[in-house]
C-alpha cells in the first residue's frame, strides 16, 4: 500500500499544483458556490449540461491542497458523464472518504488517491467542498454551500 500511497500523494500535489479547468466556464447553465470554513477553501464550480450530459465543468477560487487537487480532479472525472453517473461518483466519493468502502479504482480511477484523506477528518471537508457545491449546482441551488 505504500507505494500506491506515495503515487496518490503525486496525483494530488500534481493537480494542486497545476489545477485543471480552473476558469469560469462563459457558457455554464448551471454554478454553485461552496466554502469550509474550517479551513477557509471557497470554490466556484460552473457547469455546462446539455440533454443529461455534462459537457463541461471548471472551478474556480482558493483553498487548500486537498481542496484544490479535489476540485481540479472532480472536474475532468464530470466531463461526459450524465448528470445520474455525476451524482453517483459523488456518493462513492463521499463513501470513500468517510470509510464506508474501500478504494475500486477500477470505479473511482484517479479519485481513489483521496483515500489516505479518510485519516484525517479535518480534511474530509476539504476533500468533498468542490462534490458538495457541484451537487448543489446539478440540483440548481444557489444557495452557497457550507461544510459546516
Ligand atoms: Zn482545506
Amino acid at each position: 500500500m505504500s507505494e500506491l500511497r506515495e503515487l496518490y500523494q503525486q496525483v494530488i500535489l500534481d493537480h494542486h499544483k497545476q489545477p485543471r479547468n480552473f476558469k469560469i466556464l462563459d457558457d455554464a447553465n448551471l454554478k454553485a458556490d461552496g466554502f469550509n470554513p474550517l479551513c477557509g477553501d471557497r470554490i466556484h464550480v460552473t457547469l455546462r449540461v446539455e440533454d443529461g450530459v455534462v459537457r463541461d465543468a471548471a472551478f474556480k477560487g482558493a483553498g487548500c491542497a486537498i481542496s484544490t487537487a479535489s476540485a481540479s480532479m472532480m472536474t475532468e472525472c464530470l466531463k461526459g458523464k450524465t448528470t445520474e453517473e455525476a451524482m453517483k461518483l459523488f456518493e462513492l466519493f463521499h463513501d470513500l472518504l468517510t470509510g464506508k468502502t474501500d478504494p475500486d479504482p477500477e470505479v473511482l480511477g484517479k479519485l481513489a488517491a483521496f483515500y489516505g484523506v479518510r485519516e484525517f477528518p479535518v480534511r474530509v471537508k476539504c476533500a468533498t467542498l468542490a462534490w458538495h457545491t457541484m451537487k448543489a449546482a446539478l440540483e440548481n441551488d444557489e444557495t452557497p454551500v457550507a461544510t459546516e
